[in-house]
């Protein structure tokens, strides 16, 4: 999972740029030596250094911050994070601008990475993108971006790594051969990470290519090494061998420990797979003699593992199970460095989360408060305009009022009513009948209920369609909402369910109001649908008994009578209380 930890290491040492000021360019010109020498030969760069450092005195503010931050990436790359740290600080002492300033803090994220100070890392990250963010520069922000995906790699976000080197690849366009060079190569990472193992095969291939004409031979390498990686991945272990034997060999020209150690780890599980146990135990001895440091401490795991092996094949099971012990030992400090890494990065997420809001909050103020001066000086400009303005204002508020209170008043009707027949649905029209019963009973008035249902009507559907259905529904409601009293409440109980709520109702003119409908009904002139056919409607009556205590009882003694009027053939009308009680 961690094994391309130094990816972040080397992409520093390249990412150091040239920034070439107005004076002493004889200096600026020794410092991009220095730069180039860092590429190709590690002990040539550090003599140089110290050549430069004999008369520092002459430099100017801008190339003494440029080399203390060379030497920073000496000590990085030598292993030492904390000397390196400090002598990027003293790089920053010098008050650098631009790039250089920008190459530091991505060097110091770098070792903060290194110490496992991921949130320090984090706010590192989050200052530097926030003090680019207005640099038309567009180097500086796809170095900065390369960065950001060196921390995902570190965290694992395979996708958000991809996604950020492509857009750095995007920004890039080619233009600038070392910003392409390592975008290619994290793309490739981000593949291989994400198991696109043929993706990744023919990205690393391209990179290594790409780097070799444009003169970049340790991402060449590392493009060489990514190509084994796809391969050990894949369980290729005979066909990794040679890469990786021939990016250790490149390697150990550069003398570059990390990497050098990394290939020696992989080598030994190669060849313990391909049982060639002397040769793995012999790379395996070599991880295994490392000081125990934090940036060994996955390749000490993966050679544990291989020691624990091979004594096991070899019958050695104390041994074995020691190794064993070591390896799961590892293996738990990772997971917990894991932890911690999620942490942060969870955390940071969080403050800039939280800075994001604050920034939109203060963009508003500011907007408000350009506005409020905007006004003030249109106001002070003339006064003529500003009460042109005045009542313009009032009458568009006063139109934007009444359009907003006709809709809500709308949108209020639209909740109370029935869509297709657009009397009340049966929520509204029961809610507002209980108010009127609850009235009815405290007076001691009498109270009906009629309810409704259309006989066979599922016939109607069936015979001329749901179209046909729907117009007779509409043209019910229609003929009813004209007989209706001002105190009736009309409602849609549902299907072809009807209500008539009638506060202040006997039961005898609630009947024979039922009777009246029933008869409207009946003679409802069908020709308009399309159809000929004759609606009929059954009906089922209540009234107020003393007992009663809200709507339900007086609801369901109608529906029982509703009942009945079916059962005795339909249209036609019954009293619960003449017929049923
Ligand atoms: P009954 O005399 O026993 O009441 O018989 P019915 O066919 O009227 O009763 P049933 O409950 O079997 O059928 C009611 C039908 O009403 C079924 C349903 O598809 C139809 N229906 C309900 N709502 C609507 C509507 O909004 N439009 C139309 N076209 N049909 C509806
Ligand atoms: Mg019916
Ligand atoms: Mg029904």
């Amino acid at each position: 999972m961690f094994k391309k930890l130094h990816y972040v290491l080397i992409t520093f040492l390249l990412l150091f740029s040239c920034a070439v000021g107005a004076d002493n360019v004889d200096y600026d010109k020794e410092l991009d030596t220095i730069e180039k020498s860092f590429q190709t030969d590690i002990s040539l760069a550090i003599e140089q250094i110290d050549t430069v450092l004999t008369y520092e005195s002459l430099l100017t503010l801008q190339q003494q911050s440029r080399l203390y931050g060379l030497i920073g990436a000496k000590f990085l790359y030598l292993g030492d994070f904390v000397e390196a740290d400090k002598m990027l600080d003293k790089a920053l002492l010098f008050n650098p601008n631009g790039v250089v300033l920008t190459d530091i803090y991505l060097l110091k994220i770098t070792v903060n990475i290194a110490l496992l100070n991921y949130q320090q890392a984090f706010s590192l990250l989050e200052e530097n993108f926030s003090r680019i963010e207005n640099y038309q520069d567009n180097s500086i922000k796809i170095k900065s971006y390369n960065r950001l995906t060196n921390v995902y790699l570190q965290l694992g976000a395979y996708d958000e790594m991809l996604r950020i080197s492509q857009l750095a690849l995007n920004l890039n366009q080619g233009t600038d051969p070392r910003n392409q060079c390592f975008s290619m190569l994290l793309i490739s990472v981000a593949h291989l990470k994400l198991q696109h193992f043929d993706q990744a095969e023919t990205l690393f291939t391209d990179t290594q290519s790409y780097c070799k004409d444009h003169d970049f031979p340790l991402i060449e390498i590392m493009s060489i090494k990514g190509q084994a990686n796809v391969l050990f991945d894949k369980g290729l272990y005979a066909e990794a061998e040679p890469l990786y034997l021939v990016a250790l060999e490149r390697y150990q020209k550069f003398q570059f420990e990390v990497e050098i150690n990394e290939i020696q780890s992989y080598l030994s599980s190669i060849y313990f797979h391909l049982g060639d146990y002397q040769q793995a135990d012999m790379f395996a001895q070599l991880i295994n003699a490392l000081p125990n440091k934090p940036s060994n401490m996955q390749v000490k795991k993966r050679v544990s593992e291989i020691l624990s092996l091979i004594a096991g094949k070899r019958g050695q099971f104390d041994k074995a199970y020691q190794y064993q012990v070591v390896a799961s030992a590892l293996g738990q400090q990772l997971l917990d460095e894991q932890k911690v890494k999620e942490n942060a990065y969870q955390m940071a997420r969080f403050n800039s989360v939280e800075k994001n809001r604050e920034n939109t909050s203060l963009i508003q103020d500011h907007e408000l408060l350009m506005k409020q001066k905007d006004l003030f000086m249109k106001e002070k400009s003339s006064s003529i305009m500003f009460s042109t303005l005045l009542v313009g204002l009032s009458v568009g508020l006063l139109l934007l009022l009444i359009s907003a209170w006709m809709q809500r008043n709308q949108f209020m009707k639209q909740a109370q009513r029935d869509g297709l027949t657009g009397i009340f649905n049966r929520r509204t029209g029961q809610e507002m009948a209980e108010n009127e019963f609850i009235q009815a009973q405290m007076l001691g008035e009498s109270f009906s209920v009629l309810l409704m249902d259309l006989d066979l009507f599922k016939n109607i559907n069936d015979q001329y369609g749901h179209a046909t259905g729907d117009w007779v529904l509409k043209k019910v409601t229609h003929v009813i909402g004209e007989m209706l009293k001002p105190t009736h409440i009309f409602t849609r109980m549902g299907g072809e369910e009807f209500a008539i709520f009638m506060p202040k109702q006997t039961e005898d003119i609630a009947v024979d109001f039922a009777e009246q409908i029933r008869d409207v009904i009946a003679n409802i002139n069908t020709r308009f649908s399309g159809h000929d056919f004759t609606v009929t409607v059954s009906c089922g009556v209540s009234s107020v008994d003393k007992d009663d205590l809200s709507l339900d009882p007086l609801i369901r003694r109608a529906d029982l009578a509703l009942y009945k009027a079916k059962h005795n053939g339909r249209n036609c009308v019954v009293c619960y209380n003449y017929t049923i009680k």
